[in-house]
């Protein structure tokens, strides 16, 4: 490591000068904001969560309204955004909010670390944004840019050295101006020192930085242990009668969580199913889909069986009783409710 380093006041300065200061969630100390803001910018892009952000906050303008809807509703504003868990866990966390601290987010990052669905990092940035706490943050856009300027070697997915990070993070904090340090993180994370080909030059940690220095900083941060992907291989089933449609809820805990979503079947089953005792109606097999989840990735192979719209109440009863427990939805209604993206689209296509 260099004996220079990184200055908080330096990158105070420039978050004042270059930073980003027009995002919706920056002119509030509105903890309900930040937090719903922190939680939907999580392994998501900020245009992408404008919009989603202003919808919220349209249908719940504050932690009661939200702690008091249905869990398919809170789901369907979700739709599109993925990561359904946060989803889940923004729900629970409204709902602790209003039952045990009278609606009102506790004040310090410790205390909202333990409301459900908050990290450590999460829990410091609404606690310096909204109450002014001396905290450090430490999520993936920070581990990069904290790594790359400190020379930071040590293999993150070790717990110990993500300690020792978390304690560097520490000792960088100002004394002074903790919400423009603390966003001025967050914008060189997300503007500056992105992944690939960092602005170095435009870098206000440029001077001290040990990546820049070795001329290697998209080798920070360090991390050895790969994620190993999954595969998986499923038929699905749409099934349509005119305008209606039958949805099933996916299991919690599970992929896609609460959401509606078609019945699911191993890849080879589906097919021999509606081969071998199919209704009436026609059967089409639709272009199949590639969906890439955290762990493993998802071929997904729809069929789409059209009954005619006139179908024998007995034959209709018959074919019900074959499929996963569910229900027929209108398609309007189908495209309102919380759908997985790739569901989603299916259904769009045939609306
Ligand atoms: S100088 Fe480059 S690598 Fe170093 S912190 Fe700045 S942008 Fe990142």
């Amino acid at each position: 490591m260099t004996a220079a380093k990184p200055s908080a006041a330096a990158l105070i300065a420039w978050q004042r000068t270059h930073g980003r200061h027009e995002l919706p969630w920056q002119r509030t100390r509105d903890p309900y904001r930040v937090w719903l803001s922190e939680i939907m910018l999580q392994q998501t892009q900020v245009s992408t969560v404008v919009g989603y952000y202003e919808r919220f906050l349209q249908r719940f303008p504050d932690v009661q309204a939200l702690a008091a809807a249905p869990q398919d509703e809170v789901l369907a504003l979700w739709s599109g955004l993925g990561y359904y868990s946060r989803a889940r866990h923004l729900h629970a966390c409204a709902k602790a909010v209003v039952e045990c601290h009278g609606g009102a987010f506790p004040r310090s990052s410790a205390a909202l670390a333990k409301l459900p669905g908050i990290g450590r990092s999460t829990a410091s940035a609404i606690a310096a944004f909204c109450f002014g706490e001396r905290t450090a943050i430490l999520d993936g856009n920070v581990k990069r840019v904290l790594t790359r300027a400190l020379g930071f070697d040590a293999d993150l997915t070790v717990a110990a050295n993500e300690k020792r990070l978390w304690q560097h993070a520490e000792a960088l904090l100002p004394k002074d101006g903790i919400e423009a340090y603390t966003q001025g993180l967050m914008d060189l994370g997300a503007t500056i020192c992105t992944l690939r080909r960092p602005a170095c030059d435009a870098c206000p940690w440029r001077a001290p930085c040990v990546a820049r220095a070795q001329g290697r900083p998209e080798a920070y941060p360090v991390k050895t242990r790969k994620l190993k992907r999954g595969q998986r291989d499923n038929s699905l089933l749409l099934l349509s009668a005119g305008r209606q449609l039958w949805l099933v809820q996916r299991p919690t805990p599970g992929v896609w969580a609460g959401l509606w979503s078609l019945p699911e079947y191993d890849a080879e089953a589906v097919a021999l199913l509606l081969l071998a005792d199919r209704g009436p109606g026609e059967i089409e097999r639709l272009p199949a889909v590639r969906h890439v989840l955290t762990h493993f990735d998802w071929q997904l192979r729809p069929w789409h069986w059209r009954l005619p719209e006139k179908v024998a109440a007995s034959t209709r009863s018959r074919i019900e009783r074959s499929l996963p427990p569910g229900r027929w939805f209108h398609v309007d209604e189908a495209l309102a409710a919380g759908l997985p993206a790739p569901v989603r689209k299916l259904i769009e296509a045939l609306a």
